[in-house]
C-alpha cells in the first residue's frame, strides 16, 4: 500500500523509539503511554489498564454496523542485555526488545493510523495491545479480565515476525502451530556422604542423572512417533565440593506438546519416572510441573481469511500455508482459546534469530506488516454492495 510505504520513515522512528524503552513482563508503562499516545493522536478511544499494562483502541467503520474483530500486538521485552551498538540500542541493561514486539506494536500502530484516516468499511476492529507474551502470559490474563466481554468481537488474529526465512513471505498452518507450553522443577532428594564412602548416603546426583537420561524414554516410548513431542531439561543444580556427596539435586526443565493428549500423558509419565527412579534408589522427589501456555491452534475459516488477506499484500507466491509447526510456544494460544482467528509468521529475511542479544527488527517489515492488517480489515468487513 503506497500510503504506508511513503510513511516508513516516520513508522521506523516509532519503532526505534520503542526499542530503546524496552520493559518486561507488566511492567510496560513507558510503553504503554506512548502506545496510548499514538491511539488518542489519530483520534480513537483508549481503554487502559486491562491487564495492567494493555490497551484497547476501538474504530468503528464509516459504512455502519458490521462485524468486529480483534488485531493483537504484543508490548514487552525480554530479560537480554542488548549486544548490538545500534544508535537506536536498549536503554536499559539487561534488558532488551530480541523477539520483535517493538515492530509488532508499530505494524499495529501503523495500520490503525491508516484505517482511522479512512475507516471504509462497515463493523468495529479492536486494536489490542497485550503486555507480557514472554513466560507470564499477559495474553490470559487479559482474557480472564473481560477482553472478550468488554470487546465482544467474533474473531481474533495475531501476527509475528521470523528471522531467517525469505522476507515478506507469510507463513502459518492451519490447526496447532506452536506447542503448549509447561515447567517442572524436581528436588532429588537423597541423603549426603564422604565420596569414598557412598553405601553410607543416598546419592542424589547419581539419581538426577538416571532421571535426565529415563526422561528421554517418554518422548522415545510412551509418545507414537506420529506426534510431537520434548522433554528437556534445561537445569542440575547441586554439590559443592570435590569430596562430598551432597544431600539434594534440583533439576528444572520444559515439556512442549500439541494436543491435550500428549500433554497428559508426557505429564503422566514424567511423575511416574521420577519417582519411580527415586523409589529404586532410596531417594525421594518434590516435582512441581506447571502448565503455562496451551497450543496455539488456527481456526480453519479464519486461517484462511488470513491468507487471502496475506495474499493480497504480497503475492501467492509468498504465501505459505503448510509451515512446519513450532515447537516454541505463543501466549496468543489463550485468546484463540476463546475467540476464533488465526496467527501468521511474517518472515524478515536474514538476520539475528528471535531472543539472540544481536538481534533487531527489521524495519523494511513495517509497511508489509500493516499493509496486511489493513487488507484483512477491508477483506473481512467490506461486505459486496
Ligand atoms: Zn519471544
Ligand atoms: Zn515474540
Amino acid at each position: 500500500m503506497p500510503a504506508l510505504a511513503q510513511a516508513a520513515e516516520e513508522f521506523t522512528s516509532w519503532r526505534r523509539t520503542l526499542h530503546a524503552m524496552p520493559e518486561t513482563a507488566f511492567e510496560e508503562q513507558r510503553t504503554s503511554a506512548f502506545v496510548a499516545a499514538r491511539l488518542t493522536s489519530f483520534g480513537l478511544p483508549v481503554h487502559r489498564g486491562l491487564a495492567g499494562t494493555g490497551l484497547v483502541a476501538t474504530l468503528k467503520g464509516a459504512r455502519g454496523e458490521g462485524p468486529a474483530i480483534g488485531l493483537r500486538a504484543d508490548m514487552d521485552a525480554l530479560d537480554i542485555h542488548e549486544a548490538t551498538n545500534l544508535p537506536w540500542r536498549s536503554d536499559t541493561p539487561g534488558k532488551m526488545h530480541a523477539c520483535g514486539h517493538d515492530g509488532h506494536m508499530t505494524m499495529l500502530l501503523a495500520a490503525a493510523r491508516h484505517l482511522s484516516a479512512d475507516p471504509d468499511f462497515a463493523g468495529t476492529v479492536h486494536f489490542v495491545f497485550q503486555p507480557a507474551e514472554e513466560n507470564e502470559g499477559g495474553a490470559r490474563v487479559m482474557v480472564e479480565q473481560g477482553l472478550f466481554e468488554h470487546f465482544p468481537m467474533q474473531a481474533v488474529y495475531g501476527l509475528h515476525n521470523w528471522p531467517n526465512a525469505p522476507f515478506g513471505t507469510f507463513l502459518g498452518r492451519p490447526g496447532p502451530m506452536f506447542a503448549a507450553f509447561d515447567i517442572f522443577e524436581v528436588r532429588v532428594i537423597g541423603r549426603g556422604a564422604h565420596a569414598a564412602m557412598p553405601q553410607r548416603g543416598i546419592d542424589p546426583v547419581l539419581t538426577a542423572s538416571l532421571i535426565v537420561a529415563q526422561l528421554q524414554s517418554i518422548v522415545a516410548r510412551a509418545v507414537s512417533p506420529q506426534e510431537a513431542a520434548v522433554v528437556t531439561v534445561t537445569q542440575i543444580h547441586g554439590g559443592d565440593t570435590w569430596n562430598v556427596i551432597p544431600d539434594e539435586v534440583l533439576l528444572r526443565g520444559t515439556v512442549r506438546t500439541f494436543t491435550s493428549e500428549v500433554r497428559d500423558l508426557v505429564e503422566q509419565r514424567f511423575r511416574a519416572v521420577v519417582e519411580g527412579v527415586c523409589a529404586a534408589q532410596g531417594a525421594r522427589a518434590e516435582i512441581r510441573y506447571e502448565r503455562r501456555y496451551p497450543a496455539l491452534v488456527n481456526h480453519g475459516a479464519e486461517f484462511a481469511h488470513a491468507l487471502d488477506a496475506a495474499r493480497l499484500t504480497a503475492g501467492a507466491g509468498a504465501v505459505v500455508a503448510d509451515f512446519e509447526p513450532i515447537m516454541a510456544a505463543e501466549d496468543f494460544a489463550y485468546m484463540l482459546e476463546k475467540a476464533p482467528g488465526a496467527y501468521l509468521c511474517l518472515a524478515s529475511g536474514p538476520g539475528a534469530n528471535l531472543h539472540n542479544a544481536q538481534y533487531d527488527f527489521n524495519d523494511a517489515l513495517i509497511p508489509v506488516g500493516a499493509s496486511y492488517w489493513v487488507h484483512l480489515v477491508h477483506s473481512l468487513l467490506r461486505p459486496a454492495a
